[in-house]
């Protein structure tokens, strides 16, 4: 049998476990667009940049070409002026070669400002120059060719100069108006990376603050999954646990039911121990169980063994005091790990098996014995397994109780209502089993028959009224001188028998003298007058194991009784024990 512990729990599963944070998808929206827009500046700044730099670059290149144009110009001026101071050939030729250079860098940087209608019209401007300072140039040397050299220095030292002039102040305008505006474009372009970084931290930063926002909540949420499957798992034990449970029920029921059903129609104490010892077995199959059962003196338990043990370790006998169950009246749990108060009748047991719930059984006020139910360590009962003990004790009490009260209505309709003596059925029932008794035990066993001398007369002289009580009278002699374990009965009218277990012929011989004495010396009153005394003849025999049967054994009796009337009366006639002779042992005289 599975045996689930740990009590029925209801599973609680809390909202705040199943709820998820709204703001969190708007969040994560916010920080992607966020994200998409820092990526965007960052992607525009870039852009800018390197537009910026591009025009940077341009102005260089403008500013370069400028520089170009008034070199290729003084390099022409100064091939044309030493061609002029003399006269050498070979540097007309080199005039030649460089004169072609300043239109050509004009036309070139006319064409870099044409994005700027401004400088493209000083550029034009300039070109013009250049353009009138090489015919001037031209001019000259065609003077100097034609033998006129002072003319030509006149036109240079005189217009040259000027124009001259004109182009470096244009060329010089130019530059500056290059040079500012490159400090313009240099400032916005510083401006604009400013911005653009602030607004790239900026967005990082709460990209950032956003993304541990995030984090923190993903934590958080993985920390109540974590609860929330802590908690499945919890739910999905609990759930197998009581399935379990339910099927141990069932089949306690089950037993139970079987167990009270055969319980109720058992016969006697022994089969309901037995019944109750399988129903325990069952439903404790790791354990072991014992049952004491009162005695009628009230001051011991006689042990049985249940299941389990079969009474290993447990003592034959108890006193009520030695049980905590049975002297606080109610169930005693015992378990070594938590000790709490250890029965003296389970000091013997080995301190292993010294575990266990202690059941009193009792009924109707009535304290009928103990169930005591073992398990060994690790096998410790459950409540639920406790609970089905209990309930085996209760149904095993009720059960003692009717049994026991059944056989006081037994034993009721064993007496004799007139003496209090056990009746002729009585001694009929119990001869035969104290004979087998006593010749298992190799003991023995006599028996006395006593009739009551001439009663006949006495009821004749006092009326059947005074016969009645002499009857009762005798009833109390009898039971005054007899043992507790010899049976008195009234055999029929002024007849008894007295069974006597483990007497031989001499000592019942003895018993019988005692009895007869005790007869002959009491009186009776009956209606305010002493009557008697009378006498009584009584014959002895002895059981003879192997050879008597209950009715030879009673036959002798009687006809030692009978010789005893034949004798004289109010005597003890014994047959003798080994020839079954008649012989005589000493008695009173006649009455
Ligand atoms: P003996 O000495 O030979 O035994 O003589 P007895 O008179 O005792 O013998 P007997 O058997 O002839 O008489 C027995 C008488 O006992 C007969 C009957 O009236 C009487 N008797 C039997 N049962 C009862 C009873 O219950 N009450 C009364 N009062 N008398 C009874
Ligand atoms: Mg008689
Ligand atoms: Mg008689």
């Amino acid at each position: 049998m599975h045996n689930p512990r740990g009590a029925l729990r209801p599973i609680l599963m809390p909202n705040v476990l199943l709820r998820r944070d709204r703001r969190r998808p708007i969040v994560l929206i916010s920080l992607v667009g966020l994200l998409v827009s820092v990526t965007v500046a960052m992607l525009v700044g870039i852009v800018s940049f390197d537009s910026s730099a591009r025009w940077v670059s341009h102005t260089h290149q403008v500013l370069g070409q400028i520089e170009s144009l008034r070199s290729a110009l003084d390099s022409t001026e100064s091939a044309a002026r030493g061609y002029r101071l003399s006269g050498d050939a070979r540097l007309e030729a080199e005039y030649i070669q460089h004169r072609a250079g300043p239109p050509e860098q004009a036309d070139v940087l006319v064409a870099m400002v044409s994005d700027n209608p401004a400088q493209q019209r000083r550029a034009e401007q300039l070109r013009s120059l250049v353009r009138e300072r090489l015919g001037e140039i031209e001019r000259t040397v065609e003077l100097q060719k034609a033998g006129r050299g002072v003319d030509a220095n006149r036109t240079m030292i005189g217009a040259g100069r000027r124009t001259r002039d004109l182009i470096d102040i244009s060329a010089g305008g130019l530059e500056r108006i290059e040079r500012r505006l490159l400090a313009d474009r240099s400032s916005e372009s510083d401006r604009g990376a400013w911005i653009l970084g602030g607004i790239v931290a900026l967005g990082l930063a709460v990209a950032l603050a956003m993304l541990g926002w995030l984090l923190r909540m993903l934590g958080q949420e993985a920390k109540r999954a974590r609860m929330l499957e802590h908690q499945s798992r919890e739910a999905l034990a609990f759930i197998e646990s009581s399935s379990a449970q339910r099927e141990l029920l069932a089949e306690q029921r089950r037993v139970l039911g079987a167990f009270a059903g055969l319980l109720h129609s058992c016969q006697g104490v022994e089969e309901a121990l037995d019944v109750a010892g399988n129903a325990l077995s069952q439903l404790i199959p790791n354990g072991a169980a014992v049952c004491y059962t009162m005695r009628a003196s009230q001051n011991l338990l006689e042990m049985h063994a249940l299941f389990g043990t079969h009474g290993a370790g447990y003592g034959d006998a108890m006193r009520p005091d030695q049980c905590w169950g049975l002297r606080r009246g109610t169930t005693h749990v015992y378990d070594p790990v938590r000790p709490t108060a250890l029965c003296e009748h389970l000091r013997e047991l080995p301190p292993d098996d010294a575990r266990g719930v202690c059941v009193p059984l009792a009924s109707q006020g009535t304290v009928l014995g103990l169930m005591h139910v073992g398990t060994r360590r690790g096998d410790e009962l459950t409540d639920l397994e406790r609970a089905a003990v209990e309930s085996v004790g209760e149904h095993l009490a009720l059960v003692l109780y009717s049994l026991g009260l059944r056989e006081s209505l037994r034993v009721q309709s064993l007496r004799d209502p007139l003496t209090g003596l056990y009746n002729r059925r009585y001694l009929e029932e119990s001869l035969p089993r104290e004979m087998e008794r006593c010749e298992r035990r190799g003991r023995p066993l006599s028996v006395l028959m006593l009739d009551v001398d001439h009663f006949k007369r006495f009821n004749d002289e006092h009326g059947h009224g005074a016969g009645d009580a002499l009857l009762t009278r005798i009833g109390q002699v009898l039971a005054a001188v007899t043992r507790g374990e010899d049976i008195a009965c009234r055999y029929g009218g002024e007849e008894f028998t007295i069974v006597m277990p483990e007497a031989n012929l001499e000592h019942a011989a003895a018993r019988a003298e005692q009895i007869r004495q005790s007869i002959a010396d009491s009186t009776v009153s009956y209606m305010r007058r002493e009557l008697g005394p009378v006498t009584a003849s009584i014959g002895v025999n002895q059981f003879r194991p192997g050879m008597d049967s209950p009715e030879t054994l009673m036959a002798s009796a009687d006809r030692a009784l009978y010789a005893a009337k034949a004798q004289g009366r109010n005597r003890v006639i014994c047959n003798a024990p080994v020839t079954n002779e008649i012989s005589m042992l000493p008695h009173s005289h006649d009455a």
